[in-house]
Protein backbone atom coordinates (compact mmCIF):
# COMPACT_ATOMS: atom_id res chain seq x y z
CA UNK A 1 0.00 0.00 0.00
CA UNK A 2 1.30 3.44 -1.22
CA UNK A 3 0.52 4.55 2.46
CA UNK A 4 1.72 8.24 2.92
CA UNK A 5 1.45 9.01 -1.03
CA UNK A 6 0.19 12.89 -1.92
CA UNK A 7 -1.26 11.99 -4.90
CA UNK A 8 -5.03 12.22 -5.03
CA UNK A 9 -7.12 9.01 -4.82
CA UNK A 10 -9.59 9.32 -7.40
CA UNK A 11 -11.74 6.69 -5.70
CA UNK A 12 -12.66 9.75 -2.87
CA UNK A 13 -14.10 11.86 -5.99
CA UNK A 14 -17.90 11.07 -7.31
CA UNK A 15 -18.56 12.70 -10.81
CA UNK A 16 -19.08 16.27 -9.86
CA UNK A 17 -15.71 16.29 -7.91
CA UNK A 18 -13.55 14.20 -10.92
CA UNK A 19 -14.98 17.07 -13.26
CA UNK A 20 -13.64 19.82 -11.13
CA UNK A 21 -10.39 17.81 -10.50
CA UNK A 22 -9.91 17.51 -14.26
CA UNK A 23 -10.87 21.17 -14.67
CA UNK A 24 -8.20 21.84 -12.17
CA UNK A 25 -5.29 19.98 -14.47
CA UNK A 26 -6.43 21.75 -17.65
CA UNK A 27 -8.44 18.58 -18.90
CA UNK A 28 -11.77 18.37 -20.59
CA UNK A 29 -14.55 17.48 -17.41
CA UNK A 30 -15.59 14.86 -19.76
CA UNK A 31 -12.60 12.77 -18.61
CA UNK A 32 -14.50 12.52 -15.68
CA UNK A 33 -16.84 10.14 -17.23
CA UNK A 34 -14.40 7.98 -19.12
CA UNK A 35 -12.46 7.51 -15.94
CA UNK A 36 -15.69 6.33 -14.13
CA UNK A 37 -16.36 3.76 -16.86
CA UNK A 38 -12.86 2.54 -16.45
CA UNK A 39 -12.80 1.65 -12.92
CA UNK A 40 -16.53 1.12 -11.94
CA UNK A 41 -17.88 -1.08 -14.97
CA UNK A 42 -14.44 -2.30 -16.05
CA UNK A 43 -12.23 -2.28 -12.83
CA UNK A 44 -9.25 -1.21 -14.14
CA UNK A 45 -7.12 1.17 -11.53
CA UNK A 46 -4.02 1.00 -13.59
CA UNK A 47 -3.94 4.64 -15.63
CA UNK A 48 -1.87 2.52 -18.53
CA UNK A 49 -4.70 0.01 -19.48
CA UNK A 50 -7.23 3.09 -20.35
CA UNK A 51 -6.60 3.07 -23.51
CA UNK A 52 -9.33 5.99 -24.55
CA UNK A 53 -6.90 8.61 -22.70
CA UNK A 54 -3.80 9.94 -25.03
CA UNK A 55 -0.10 9.15 -23.78
CA UNK A 56 0.46 12.40 -21.75
CA UNK A 57 -3.01 12.79 -20.46
CA UNK A 58 -2.15 8.93 -18.96
CA UNK A 59 1.12 9.82 -17.78
CA UNK A 60 0.06 13.25 -16.28
CA UNK A 61 -2.70 11.07 -14.18
CA UNK A 62 0.22 8.39 -12.98
CA UNK A 63 1.87 11.56 -11.57
CA UNK A 64 -1.15 13.50 -9.76
CA UNK A 65 -3.35 10.54 -9.07
CA UNK A 66 -4.01 6.77 -8.23
CA UNK A 67 -7.03 4.67 -7.75
CA UNK A 68 -6.40 3.20 -4.13
CA UNK A 69 -9.29 0.83 -2.61
CA UNK A 70 -8.47 -0.78 0.70
CA UNK A 71 -6.42 -3.63 1.04
CA UNK A 72 -7.85 -6.96 0.84
CA UNK A 73 -5.80 -8.21 4.16
CA UNK A 74 -8.21 -11.96 4.55
CA UNK A 75 -11.29 -13.35 2.94
CA UNK A 76 -13.16 -15.89 4.74
CA UNK A 77 -16.13 -17.64 2.89
CA UNK A 78 -18.34 -19.26 5.32
CA UNK A 79 -20.38 -23.08 4.45
CA UNK A 80 -23.43 -21.00 3.84
CA UNK A 81 -21.68 -18.79 0.89
CA UNK A 82 -21.40 -15.43 2.70
CA UNK A 83 -18.12 -13.78 1.91
CA UNK A 84 -16.37 -11.57 4.98
CA UNK A 85 -13.25 -9.79 3.71
CA UNK A 86 -11.25 -7.82 6.28
CA UNK A 87 -10.03 -4.64 4.32
CA UNK A 88 -6.75 -2.81 5.09
CA UNK A 89 -6.25 0.92 5.70
CA UNK A 90 -3.59 3.32 6.02
CA UNK A 91 -1.74 2.90 10.35
CA UNK A 92 -2.48 -0.73 10.60
CA UNK A 93 -6.52 -0.20 11.05
CA UNK A 94 -9.18 -2.61 8.83
CA UNK A 95 -12.58 -2.51 8.60
CA UNK A 96 -15.12 -5.27 7.53
CA UNK A 97 -17.14 -6.17 4.60
CA UNK A 98 -19.80 -8.51 4.09
CA UNK A 99 -21.13 -10.46 0.78
CA UNK A 100 -24.42 -12.48 1.77
CA UNK A 101 -25.76 -14.20 -1.55
CA UNK A 102 -29.24 -15.12 -1.76
CA UNK A 103 -31.57 -16.59 -5.02
CA UNK A 104 -31.79 -13.35 -7.62
CA UNK A 105 -29.70 -11.14 -5.16
CA UNK A 106 -26.56 -10.78 -3.70
CA UNK A 107 -26.03 -7.68 -0.83
CA UNK A 108 -22.92 -6.34 0.30
CA UNK A 109 -22.88 -4.55 3.41
CA UNK A 110 -20.27 -2.02 4.20
CA UNK A 111 -18.66 0.18 7.43
CA UNK A 112 -18.21 3.65 7.13
CA UNK A 113 -15.70 4.26 10.55
CA UNK A 114 -13.01 2.04 11.75
CA UNK A 115 -15.32 0.99 15.14
CA UNK A 116 -18.23 3.43 15.59
CA UNK A 117 -18.64 5.64 18.63
CA UNK A 118 -22.57 5.30 19.55
CA UNK A 119 -21.44 2.54 22.13
CA UNK A 120 -24.91 0.16 21.84
CA UNK A 121 -25.15 -2.47 24.29
CA UNK A 122 -25.70 -5.02 21.95
CA UNK A 123 -22.92 -4.50 19.46
CA UNK A 124 -19.83 -5.51 19.48
CA UNK A 125 -18.86 -2.93 16.80
CA UNK A 126 -19.57 -0.67 19.42
CA UNK A 127 -17.98 -2.45 22.52
CA UNK A 128 -14.63 -1.85 20.93
CA UNK A 129 -14.88 2.06 20.60
CA UNK A 130 -13.90 4.08 18.08
CA UNK A 131 -10.59 4.98 15.44
CA UNK A 132 -11.65 7.14 12.58
CA UNK A 133 -14.29 7.82 10.09
CA UNK A 134 -13.50 6.38 6.27
CA UNK A 135 -12.69 8.33 3.69
CA UNK A 136 -15.36 8.18 0.30
CA UNK A 137 -12.43 5.93 -1.24
CA UNK A 138 -12.47 3.91 1.62
CA UNK A 139 -16.38 3.45 1.57
CA UNK A 140 -16.23 3.24 -2.38
CA UNK A 141 -13.65 1.45 -2.23
CA UNK A 142 -15.03 -1.89 -0.36
CA UNK A 143 -17.44 -2.00 -2.86
CA UNK A 144 -15.13 -1.93 -5.80
CA UNK A 145 -12.60 -4.94 -4.31
CA UNK A 146 -15.63 -7.36 -3.43
CA UNK A 147 -16.90 -6.34 -6.92
CA UNK A 148 -13.58 -7.52 -8.15
CA UNK A 149 -13.33 -10.39 -5.75
CA UNK A 150 -16.79 -11.91 -6.92
CA UNK A 151 -16.39 -10.87 -10.67
CA UNK A 152 -18.39 -8.10 -11.49
CA UNK A 153 -20.51 -9.97 -13.66
CA UNK A 154 -21.58 -13.80 -12.62
CA UNK A 155 -23.87 -15.33 -15.19
CA UNK A 156 -24.57 -12.25 -17.44
CA UNK A 157 -25.84 -11.00 -13.77
CA UNK A 158 -23.83 -8.75 -11.46
CA UNK A 159 -23.03 -10.50 -8.71
CA UNK A 160 -23.65 -7.32 -6.48
CA UNK A 161 -27.40 -6.41 -6.66
CA UNK A 162 -27.54 -4.03 -3.23
CA UNK A 163 -25.63 -2.11 -1.16
CA UNK A 164 -26.20 -1.77 2.78
CA UNK A 165 -23.83 0.62 4.91
CA UNK A 166 -25.19 -1.54 8.11
CA UNK A 167 -20.96 -2.58 8.57
CA UNK A 168 -19.03 -0.46 11.27
CA UNK A 169 -20.22 2.41 12.32
CA UNK A 170 -22.79 5.11 11.84
CA UNK A 171 -22.70 6.09 8.81
CA UNK A 172 -24.58 9.54 9.00
CA UNK A 173 -21.78 10.85 11.28
CA UNK A 174 -19.88 10.95 8.74
CA UNK A 175 -21.49 11.96 5.93
CA UNK A 176 -19.44 13.89 3.95
CA UNK A 177 -17.54 10.95 2.94
CA UNK A 178 -20.29 8.79 2.82
CA UNK A 179 -22.96 11.09 0.48
CA UNK A 180 -20.51 11.01 -2.63
CA UNK A 181 -19.95 7.35 -1.74
CA UNK A 182 -23.58 6.47 -2.28
CA UNK A 183 -23.70 8.91 -5.54
CA UNK A 184 -21.12 6.92 -6.84
CA UNK A 185 -23.16 3.96 -5.99
CA UNK A 186 -25.91 4.95 -7.56
CA UNK A 187 -24.51 6.57 -10.65
CA UNK A 188 -24.76 4.78 -13.77
CA UNK A 189 -21.44 6.09 -14.38
CA UNK A 190 -20.81 4.04 -10.76
CA UNK A 191 -22.15 1.02 -9.82
CA UNK A 192 -25.75 1.81 -11.10
CA UNK A 193 -27.66 0.70 -8.63
CA UNK A 194 -31.59 1.74 -8.09
CA UNK A 195 -32.35 3.43 -5.00
CA UNK A 196 -34.22 0.81 -3.09
CA UNK A 197 -31.07 -1.04 -3.60
CA UNK A 198 -28.67 1.41 -1.74
CA UNK A 199 -29.82 1.46 2.24
CA UNK A 200 -28.23 3.45 4.84
CA UNK A 201 -28.68 2.47 7.98
CA UNK A 202 -28.72 4.73 11.29
CA UNK A 203 -28.88 4.28 15.13
CA UNK A 204 -31.19 7.19 14.94
CA UNK A 205 -29.38 10.45 13.98
CA UNK A 206 -32.00 12.76 13.26
CA UNK A 207 -30.02 15.85 11.97
CA UNK A 208 -28.72 13.35 9.78
CA UNK A 209 -31.69 11.39 8.24
CA UNK A 210 -32.90 14.96 7.16
CA UNK A 211 -29.62 15.52 5.58
CA UNK A 212 -30.05 12.72 3.77
CA UNK A 213 -33.44 13.24 2.47
CA UNK A 214 -32.04 16.69 0.67
CA UNK A 215 -28.63 14.93 -0.78
CA UNK A 216 -29.17 11.68 -2.40
CA UNK A 217 -32.15 9.23 -3.30
CA UNK A 218 -31.26 5.65 -1.17
CA UNK A 219 -33.49 3.53 1.47
CA UNK A 220 -33.57 3.72 4.85
CA UNK A 221 -33.02 1.31 7.67
CA UNK A 222 -33.21 2.96 11.18
CA UNK A 223 -32.21 0.70 14.14
CA UNK A 224 -34.83 0.88 16.87
CA UNK A 225 -34.23 -1.97 19.32
CA UNK A 226 -36.82 -0.95 21.70
CA UNK A 227 -40.45 0.52 21.61
CA UNK A 228 -40.45 2.72 24.27
CA UNK A 229 -37.42 5.56 25.49
CA UNK A 230 -35.73 4.24 28.39
CA UNK A 231 -35.60 0.55 27.17
CA UNK A 232 -34.61 2.58 23.90
CA UNK A 233 -31.92 4.33 25.93
CA UNK A 234 -30.10 1.37 27.60
CA UNK A 235 -30.02 -0.01 24.28
CA UNK A 236 -29.21 2.61 21.97
CA UNK A 237 -27.63 5.34 23.96
CA UNK A 238 -28.09 8.13 21.45
CA UNK A 239 -31.65 7.46 21.96
CA UNK A 240 -31.11 10.35 24.89
CA UNK A 241 -29.92 13.06 22.00
CA UNK A 242 -33.06 11.91 19.76
CA UNK A 243 -35.86 10.58 21.24
CA UNK A 244 -37.95 8.05 20.11
CA UNK A 245 -40.76 11.10 18.88
CA UNK A 246 -38.53 13.00 17.48
CA UNK A 247 -36.91 10.15 15.42
CA UNK A 248 -39.95 8.81 14.31
CA UNK A 249 -41.07 12.21 13.11
CA UNK A 250 -37.81 12.43 10.46
CA UNK A 251 -38.55 9.06 9.44
CA UNK A 252 -42.29 9.84 8.80
CA UNK A 253 -40.85 13.16 6.79
CA UNK A 254 -38.63 11.33 5.14
CA UNK A 255 -40.94 8.69 3.24
CA UNK A 256 -43.19 11.65 2.76
CA UNK A 257 -40.60 13.02 0.40
CA UNK A 258 -40.80 14.08 -2.93
CA UNK A 259 -39.73 10.50 -4.22
CA UNK A 260 -40.85 7.25 -2.78
CA UNK A 261 -39.12 6.39 -0.68
CA UNK A 262 -38.75 2.58 1.96
CA UNK A 263 -37.84 2.66 5.26
CA UNK A 264 -37.21 -0.20 7.15
CA UNK A 265 -37.03 -0.22 10.84
CA UNK A 266 -34.29 -2.94 12.12
CA UNK A 267 -35.08 -4.46 15.53
CA UNK A 268 -32.93 -6.71 16.99
CA UNK A 269 -34.53 -9.53 19.29
CA UNK A 270 -32.65 -10.44 23.16
CA UNK A 271 -34.29 -12.92 25.60
CA UNK A 272 -36.09 -11.41 28.19
CA UNK A 273 -34.80 -7.90 27.02
CA UNK A 274 -37.27 -6.44 23.81
CA UNK A 275 -38.89 -9.20 22.89
CA UNK A 276 -41.78 -9.92 25.49
CA UNK A 277 -45.89 -9.63 23.79
CA UNK A 278 -46.32 -6.14 25.66
CA UNK A 279 -43.17 -4.67 23.65
CA UNK A 280 -44.55 -6.38 20.88
CA UNK A 281 -47.63 -4.29 21.38
CA UNK A 282 -46.03 -1.74 21.69
CA UNK A 283 -44.22 -1.56 18.31
CA UNK A 284 -47.50 -1.68 16.39
CA UNK A 285 -48.39 1.16 18.58
CA UNK A 286 -45.23 3.18 17.36
CA UNK A 287 -44.77 2.27 13.55
CA UNK A 288 -48.46 1.40 12.40
CA UNK A 289 -49.05 4.94 10.45
CA UNK A 290 -45.58 5.00 8.85
CA UNK A 291 -45.49 3.43 5.54
CA UNK A 292 -42.44 0.90 6.67
CA UNK A 293 -41.32 -2.84 7.04
CA UNK A 294 -39.87 -4.20 10.40
CA UNK A 295 -36.70 -6.56 10.01
CA UNK A 296 -36.75 -9.03 13.28
CA UNK A 297 -32.91 -9.60 13.62
CA UNK A 298 -32.16 -12.82 16.34
CA UNK A 299 -29.22 -11.45 18.45
CA UNK A 300 -26.18 -12.74 16.98
CA UNK A 301 -23.92 -13.68 20.61
CA UNK A 302 -20.20 -12.10 20.75
CA UNK A 303 -17.81 -12.47 23.61
CA UNK A 304 -18.55 -10.92 26.53
CA UNK A 305 -22.05 -9.76 25.85
CA UNK A 306 -24.43 -10.73 28.24
CA UNK A 307 -27.56 -10.78 26.15
CA UNK A 308 -28.92 -14.19 24.47
CA UNK A 309 -31.09 -14.69 21.51
CA UNK A 310 -34.83 -14.79 21.71
CA UNK A 311 -36.09 -18.27 21.56
CA UNK A 312 -37.47 -19.50 18.52
CA UNK A 313 -40.89 -19.52 20.38
CA UNK A 314 -40.72 -15.81 21.41
CA UNK A 315 -39.70 -14.87 17.56
CA UNK A 316 -42.61 -16.03 16.38
CA UNK A 317 -44.57 -15.09 19.44
CA UNK A 318 -43.43 -11.64 18.24
CA UNK A 319 -43.63 -11.88 15.03
CA UNK A 320 -47.00 -13.11 14.85
CA UNK A 321 -48.09 -10.40 17.19
CA UNK A 322 -46.87 -7.59 14.76
CA UNK A 323 -48.03 -9.46 11.55
CA UNK A 324 -51.79 -9.31 13.41
CA UNK A 325 -51.27 -5.44 14.03
CA UNK A 326 -50.92 -4.91 10.60
CA UNK A 327 -47.29 -4.62 10.42
CA UNK A 328 -45.22 -6.18 7.49
CA UNK A 329 -42.50 -8.33 9.26
CA UNK A 330 -39.58 -10.63 8.52
CA UNK A 331 -37.30 -12.67 10.44
CA UNK A 332 -33.97 -12.16 9.26
CA UNK A 333 -32.20 -15.14 8.56
CA UNK A 334 -28.62 -15.21 10.13
CA UNK A 335 -25.96 -15.67 8.24
CA UNK A 336 -21.89 -16.26 8.15
CA UNK A 337 -22.07 -16.97 11.31
CA UNK A 338 -19.19 -19.48 11.33
CA UNK A 339 -17.18 -16.56 10.18
CA UNK A 340 -17.99 -13.18 12.63
CA UNK A 341 -19.57 -12.10 9.57
CA UNK A 342 -23.13 -11.66 11.51
CA UNK A 343 -25.00 -9.09 12.12
CA UNK A 344 -23.39 -6.75 15.01
CA UNK A 345 -20.67 -9.49 14.99
CA UNK A 346 -18.28 -6.90 12.75
CA UNK A 347 -14.68 -6.03 14.76
CA UNK A 348 -12.09 -5.13 11.77
CA UNK A 349 -8.94 -4.58 13.85
CA UNK A 350 -8.19 -0.88 15.19
CA UNK A 351 -6.74 1.06 18.46
CA UNK A 352 -9.56 2.13 19.99
CA UNK A 353 -9.35 5.79 20.64
CA UNK A 354 -12.77 6.76 21.95
CA UNK A 355 -11.78 9.19 24.81
CA UNK A 356 -10.61 11.43 22.19
CA UNK A 357 -13.44 10.79 19.54
CA UNK A 358 -16.25 10.83 21.86
CA UNK A 359 -15.13 14.67 22.17
CA UNK A 360 -15.00 14.62 18.39
CA UNK A 361 -17.93 12.75 18.29
CA UNK A 362 -19.92 14.51 20.79
CA UNK A 363 -18.86 17.89 18.99
CA UNK A 364 -20.09 16.33 15.78
CA UNK A 365 -23.62 15.37 17.87
CA UNK A 366 -24.06 19.19 18.89
CA UNK A 367 -23.08 20.95 16.20
CA UNK A 368 -25.47 18.55 13.90
CA UNK A 369 -28.05 19.37 15.87
S1 LIG B 1 -25.24 -0.88 16.33
FE1 LIG B 1 -24.41 0.48 14.74
S2 LIG B 1 -24.53 2.54 15.69
FE2 LIG B 1 -24.72 1.06 17.38
S3 LIG B 1 -22.61 0.77 18.13
FE3 LIG B 1 -23.00 -0.85 16.59
S4 LIG B 1 -22.19 0.02 14.67
FE4 LIG B 1 -22.47 1.73 16.11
Amino acid sequence: MSGETTRINLLDLDEPGLREFFASIGEKPFRAQQILRWVYHHQVSDFEQMTDLGLALRQKLSLLAEIRPPEVVSEKISSDGTVKWLMGLPGGNAVETVFIPEPGRGTLCVSSQVGCALNCSFCSTGAQGFNRNLTTGEIIGQVWQAAKALGHERNGERAITNVVMMGMGEPLLNFDAVAPALSLMRDDLGFGLAARRVTVSTAGLVPGIRQLRETVDVALAVSLHAPVDDLREELVPLNRKYPIAELMQACQDYVDGKHKRSITFEYTLMDGINDSPEHARQLVKLLRRVPSKLNLIPFNPFPGTAYRCSTPERIDRFQDIVRKGGLIATVRKTRGQDIDAACGQLAGKFQDRTRRSERIRLRQVEETH
